[in-house]
């Protein structure tokens, strides 16, 4: 037995931990066995660490070399331990990763969650249920762990109901390592049973690449119960698709199936195997700004690190393993770093995964739209970030269009190319604040009268990877909402010949319009582009929009241009003729202000003044009301006489 050396000490769980413990128990009931996955897997992932770190300082492994994991049960006591000899943690490891949830995105779904057990059940899902899933089948569970290369007397011993509270104290511990006991709930008494956990073993964890052992059934001798062979250094052949997907749940944490996956050994210049998972949903940490999962690298079979930027920053999401043969086994991470063999290993790596995804968006489109919600948003960050790639990622790109006025993005740019008009020798988008805001906006209108698809974009980061992509076979991308209006071999003559004849009759209104918006817009102008709308807001080619200007703000990122935006009017429209032929200077003072206030709305702007607009509006309606009162009171008299 181990002996307490130091007082006991009572912490609280964060708020979080509470909530999810809560929900946990409640929700997973029907897959509660789910439990020594998630276990065996932290296991499995200690022993890995030390492995790595013994590589360094052989003197880790001083206690014996042979890594295991140990799954054992006591039908008197109602106990289930798994044990490893891996890592082991230090009394602040414990409170630092037993007691606390790092991801701030984890973080923020929680606080997210509305207390309703039925709704958030399904949410719960979405990440990764870890140790605590423990709490499932124990009302408490009691750990005891040794950092290796640390001395006995350094042992820890922490132990929770799972009900809001932990208890934690150094013991001494001889062996290294981790042992984790849960004393099963009331009803629990399944899982007393070797053939039970034995099921539940090869179920999920066949393919631990680590002996997971058990005592013989009735004996005292051991023998181990799963294959623990690597299961990417097997052939595809032999390889269930169920493998697959536990595997995955192993390396990801994740409690769903992936959405797609590929298994391939590159032999060559280097030789390496990557077998590499595209989830199905985002994990939680996919916006945190250091992410802490990634895809894992090993060397012959050794776990060397799990590390978010072995592959490029916008393919973040990718999970797996990738194991190469021709690595040192001694490299730091920052080696790693400028490695040449790693970065040929990561340009292939980059290559399969980007073939994965173009399979799947001409084979299996219903899953590449899966994959585009959950993931097209960081794919994007690609364009920008990886110009050797710009053109294979340019072709996975999905929008919302004109052409299909859904929601959903299945618009790629050659889809584009395909409908476009006779003469027509751009590529036309526009980005809002949301797809609402896009879908509406005045800057559409001449482009719906002339059948002219527009893309429809909402995302913060389209700004940004449109001006890296610029063009797509050629074709320039042109923003609606931005400089002269310019239909290119699309534009008529005649109409442009009937503006001119306008904007002379309009100069005099408009000089006035600028002269009372004053600094509010660089401009007044007649506009081309609206049928329907009385106003829009339009930026200079090269301005920024508002919105990224208060992204880059909000970034903390200084902002030059703060591009005033040019009022076009619609002289088409009825508020606009009205001022050509307004002589009362407050309404047209009131009418100029509307104008401009209502562009900003349009564009899912805030007003400055919302109470200026409030009064202005109804001051314009009453008196048309008044009027057209005062019309039909004499139309009614009229007809008395
Ligand atoms: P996750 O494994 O997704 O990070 P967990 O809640 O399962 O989340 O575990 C939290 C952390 O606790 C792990 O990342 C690891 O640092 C530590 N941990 C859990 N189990 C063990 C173990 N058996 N040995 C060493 N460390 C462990």
């Amino acid at each position: 037995m181990t002996e307490t050396v130091q007082a006991k000490e009572t912490i609280g769980f964060q708020a979080e931990i509470k909530q999810l413990l809560h929900l946990m128990i409640h929700s997973l009931y029907s897959n509660k066995e789910i439990f020594l996955r998630e276990l065996i897997s932290n296991a499995a992932d200690a022993a890995e660490k030390l492995r790595f770190l013994a590589l360094a300082d052989e003197s880790l492994l001083a206690e014996g070399g042979e890594l295991k994991i140990w799954v054992d049960y006591d039908p008197e006591a109602r106990t289930v331990t798994v044990r490893d000899n891996g890592i082991g943690m230090t009394r602040q490891e414990v409170i630092d990763h037993i007691g606390t949830i790092a991801s701030s995105g984890t973080r923020e779904f929680l606080k997210s969650m509305t207390g309703d057990v039925a709704k958030d059940s399904q949410l719960i899902g979405q990440f990764g249920v870890g140790f605590y899933s423990a709490f499932i089948v124990a009302d408490r569970v009691t750990l005891e762990t040794r950092k290796a290369g640390t001395p006995a007397e350094e042992g820890v011993r922490w132990e929770s109901a799972g009900e809001g509270e932990y208890t934690i104290e150094t013991i001494t511990r001889p062996e290294r390592g981790t042992c984790v006991t849960l004393h099963l709930r009331s009803g629990e008494d399944e899982f007393l049973s070797s053939s039970r956990l034995r099921e539940i073993i090869k179920k999920f964890s066949d393919h631990i690449p680590l002996p997971i052992v058990m005592k013989k059934e009735g004996k005292t001798e051991e023998e181990v119960v799963n294959r623990a062979l690597a299961l990417w250094t097997r052939p595809r052949e032999e390889i269930g698709a169920s493998d697959y997907e536990e595997f995955y749940k192993h390396v990801a944490h994740d409690f769903n199936p992936p959405l797609a996956y590929l298994h391939s050994r590159v032999e060559g210049t280097t030789d390496y195997t990557l077998l590499l998972y595209i989830p199905s949903r985002p994990p939680f940490d996919l916006w945190d700004r250091e992410p802490h999962h990634g895809v894992k690298l090993y060397v012959k079979r050794v776990f060397i690190m799990e590390d978010p930027k072995l592959l490029p920053r916008y393919l973040r999401f990718v999970r797996g393993v990738i194991d190469a043969s021709d690595l040192p086994l001694n490299v730091s991470r920052e080696l790693l770093q400028e490695n040449r063999t790693l970065e040929r290993i990561r340009a292939g790596a980059v290559k399969k995964v980007l073939g994965l995804l173009e399979d799947l968006a001409e084979k299996e489109k219903d899953k590449y739209q899966r994959f585009w919600q959950a993931f097209g948003t960081v794919l994007k960050e690609g364009i920008i970030e990886d110009s050797k790639n710009r053109d294979r990622l340019a072709r996975l790109l999905r929008f919302a269009s004109t052409y299909d006025e859904a929601e959903n993005q299945n618009v790629s740019l050659k889809d584009y190319l395909g409908r476009m008009k006779e003469g027509q020798e751009k590529i036309y988008y526009l980005v809002a604040e949301n797809y609402q805001a896009a879908k509406s906006s005045p800057h559409l209108e001449v482009f719906r009268t002339k059948g002219i698809e527009v893309l429809l974009l909402w995302d913060p980061v389209d700004e940004w990877w449109v001006g890296h992509l610029g063009a797509f076979e050629g074709k320039p991308l042109q923003s609606v909402a931005k400089g002269e209006l310019d239909l290119g071999q699309l534009a008529d003559a005649n109409e442009a010949k009937a503006h001119e004849l306008v904007e002379q009759a309009y100069a005099a209104t408009i000089a006035k319009v600028k002269q009372i918006l004053g600094d509010k817009v660089k401009e007044v102008k007649l506009s081309r582009r609206l049928t329907d709308s009385p106003a829009c807001l339009v930026l200079d080619a090269y301005a920024l929009s508002r919105r990224m200007e208060s992204i880059l703000k909000a970034a903390g990122q200084e902002v030059f241009t703060a591009g005033k935006p040019v009022l076009e009017l619609n002289p088409h429209h009825i508020l606009v003729r009205r001022l050509q032929d307004e002589i009362d200077p407050k309404r047209f003072h009131d009418l100029s202000w509307l104008l401009y206030d209502q562009a900003v709305l349009a564009e899912g702007g805030q007003l400055e003044d919302p109470a200026a607009f409030v009064r202005r509006f109804n001051d314009v309606l009453q008196a048309a009301f008044r009027e057209a009162e005062k019309n039909s009171a004499g139309s009614a008299g009229g007809n008395n006489h």
